[in-house]
């Protein structure tokens, strides 16, 4: 199975890729998380990304695609992979496209994860509070936010007309998102989980 998960900033998609990604035996490659292990280590890739990270920026589409392509050549993406923070720009949507017909495949669907602007300021805040991400101080959430509605927001509609897309409620219970977002995937695809189990029903 091959699925992007969207969603703005404290949208919760880390927390649900996780659980996407055992459920359905797939890796989750969030690229936020490759560039800050990137800028841990001091590699190159992470030196080139930290300004752009720091400000709330997007890395430039050419370093990204380049890492995307790299991460999905690895045996572990043959049965499927879960994308979550990538694409974000039209262009990386296009050279996404390209890498899955190198690869000879194809996408099954792509999620939306979608929460109240307010909400989601007050869960950065509070992240902030716990993991100290730089990123996450409260001038650089507004333009993270500015910066998905003016270059991710537009994906949505391209992926809708591509006919795989679900929408999915990201308030309340992460458990109820969680189920909301399984029987989102089982309509999207006939691909069982690893157990073989039907996606329980969407609970509110
Ligand atoms: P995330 O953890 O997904 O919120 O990503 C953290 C930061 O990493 C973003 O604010 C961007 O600076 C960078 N980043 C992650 N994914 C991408 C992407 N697909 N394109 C450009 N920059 C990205």
């Amino acid at each position: 199975m091959r699925l992007i998960l969207m969603g703005p900033p404290g949208a919760g998609k880390g927390t649900q890729a996780t659980r996407i990604s055992e459920r359905y035996g797939i890796p989750a490659i969030s690229t936020g998380d490759i560039f800050r292990a990137n800028v841990a280590a001091g590699t190159p890739l992470g030196v080139a990304a930290q300004t752009y990270m720091d400000a709330g920026e997007y890395v430039p589409d050419e370093v990204t695609n380049a890492m995307v392509r790299d991460r999905l050549a690895h045996p572990d993406c043959q049965r499927g992979f879960l994308l979550d923070g990538y694409p974000r720009t039209l262009e990386q949507v296009k050279e996404l496209d390209q890498m899955l017909a190198d690869l000879g495949t194809q996408l099954d669907g792509v999620l939306v994860l979608s929460v109240d602007a307010g909400v989601l300021v007050e869960r950065l805040l509070d992240r902030a509070a716990t993991e100290a991400r730089a990123d996450d101080t409260r001038n650089v959430i507004g333009r993270r936010q500015q910066v998905y509605e003016e270059q991710t927001a537009p994906l949505v509609s391209e992926y809708d007309a591509r006919g795989i897309l679900a929408h999915i409620d990201g308030f309340g219970r992460i458990d109820h998102v969680t189920d909301r977002v399984y029987t989102a995937i089982s309509r999207l695809s006939s691909v069982p989980d690893r157990t073989g189990r039907l996606a329980p029903p969407a609970r509110r």
